[in-house]
């Protein structure tokens, strides 16, 4: 078994350890498990001391939970093994990255929704959500989960699934994090190993009318389709989507793409088939709170005219310095809302806006679009207050999150992201 690697500030190797994406940090210690049994012991050594610790995966967390300073961080990069157990059943470490996923998974014919980063780490993405640029055509990351194996509070191993533990399989699947480190996760993958991607971009001289029709366009789409749209600020903002079309066939992608590009705001784009591994952007970047962003976000069923004044309004403000419209919906909206702790099942799109740091204008800016919001994507939300966890969970989705919590992790060792074991 060996000892787990323990890194600190006085060793060489503490520079690349110590910050994520989205946050500089100075924890006393970086515990660097490779296996199971390992992170077990990582997560005893990290309770023994009386200090903050954290969970850390690909390090993307927007909430820049996956840091601290004089803490523990127990890191599972080297659990990032690939391996195809058979058919479509794939096994996946947390600490594997989306677009080495991509490309090792594309090497047997298959693709896994996730997300637009290839950066991003399983972990992380796989317990809460995982709205992807295949997610109308696959359902989220987590409804292609099949089995998990997880470290549980009190350093037992479980493995869960429908028939293992059903209720943690459950809890996993939207709110993994306050129940367990997870270390491997199995999960049947899509058979479209190629996609046609569509880059777009847009001039907004009226937003709001644009927004209302890209809403329609989406919900009109086929349901292979699935589409993000960044749009940038100010009274006349610009936009850039990606729109995927999860298959190859020519003439079925020429048709679902067409009412996108008959857009009359539509200044540039192009259209090409790409292996999918070309999807999610990745840079591979070292981590040193590189893009220290904050994020306020939104589920909604419909992008009608009045949400769309009111993303407008948000850009218009100068308050947002970005607003993201991610496609849900599809495949997504099959599954039962208690099938998994994530239970948003008739929302279309995600409404996330951006900004490079927390303030009065950013909230201000936000304030209309909370009020609309129906639900939220946890993995959106930069603030951790109970009612952002009383949004992310519907009131019977919480009941039944805090007993499998109570029953799992009772003294809420698994406090640091959206803490459901509070109050
Ligand atoms: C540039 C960028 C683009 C993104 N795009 C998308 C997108 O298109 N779709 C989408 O759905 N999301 C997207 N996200 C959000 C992303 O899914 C989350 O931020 C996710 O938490 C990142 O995973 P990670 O492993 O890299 O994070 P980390 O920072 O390593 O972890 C974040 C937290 O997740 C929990 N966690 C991590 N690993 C485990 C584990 N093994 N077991 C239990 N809990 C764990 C811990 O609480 C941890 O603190 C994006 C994020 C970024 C920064």
């Amino acid at each position: 078994m060996g000892d787990v690697e323990v890194v600190t500030p006085r060793d060489p190797g503490y520079g690349r350890v110590r910050h994520v994406y989205s946050a500089t940090g100075r924890p006393a210690r970086v515990l660097l498990p490779r296996d199971t049994e390992q992170t077990a012991r990582a997560l005893e050594t990290a309770r023994s001391f009386d200090e903050p610790f954290a969970i850390r995966s690909g390090g993307h967390g927007i909430s820049s939970i996956a840091t601290n300073d004089g803490g523990t961080v127990v890191d599972l990069r080297h659990l990032d093994r690939v391996e195809r157990l058979g058919g479509t059943r794939v096994a996946l470490g947390p600490g594997a990255r989306w677009g080495a996923v991509a490309q090792e998974l594309y090497g047997w014919g298959l693709a896994l929704t996730s997300g637009d980063s290839g950066d991003v780490g399983v972990g992380g993405l796989a317990t809460t959500g995982g709205i992807g640029l295949l997610g109308r055509a696959q359902g989220l990351t987590i409804d292609r989960m099949r089995a998990v194996e997880l470290v549980a509070a009190d350093g037992r191993v479980v493995r869960a699934s429908e028939d293992e533990h059903p209720d943690l399989f459950w809890a996993v699947r939207g709110a993994g994090a306050n129940v367990g480190i997870v270390t491997r996760f199995e999960f049947d993958a899509g058979q479209t190993p190629d996609v046609a991607r569509a880059s777009l971009a847009f001039k907004l001289g009226d937003p709001v009318s644009f927004l209302a029709h890209w809403g329609r366009t989406v919900e009109a789409a086929p349901r292979e389709v699935s589409a993000f749209l960044y749009v940038g600020p100010g009274s006349r903002p610009f936009a850039q989507a990606t729109v995927v079309f999860a298959g190859d066939d020519v003439d079925r992608t020429q048709r679902a793409l067409a009412p996108f590009t008959a857009l009359p705001w539509l200044v540039g784009g192009r259209a090409e088939l790409v292996p999918y591994p070309a999807v999610p952007l990745t840079s591979g970047a070292p981590h040193s709170g590189q893009q220290a962003a904050v994020m306020h976000t939104a589920l909604v069923e419909h992008l009608d005219e009045e949400l769309a004044g009111l993303i407008a309004g948000a850009l218009a403000s100068g308050g947002a310095q970005m607003i993201q419209v991610r496609s849900t919906g599809g495949a997504v909206n099959d599954v039962d809302p208690d099938a998994t702790a994530y239970a948003h099942r008739h929302q279309n799109f995600s409404v996330t806006a951006v900004a490079d740091r927390p303030g009065a204008a950013f909230d201000a800016a936000w304030e209309p679009l909370r009020a609309r919001r129906d639900g939220i994507y946890l993995s959106f939300e930069s603030n951790h207050r109970p009612e952002d966890v009383d949004a992310a969970f519907p009131p019977a989705t919480l009941a039944r999150l805090r007993a499998t919590k109570r029953d799992w992790d009772p003294d809420d060792v698994f406090s640091q992201n959206f803490d459901v074991g509070r109050r």
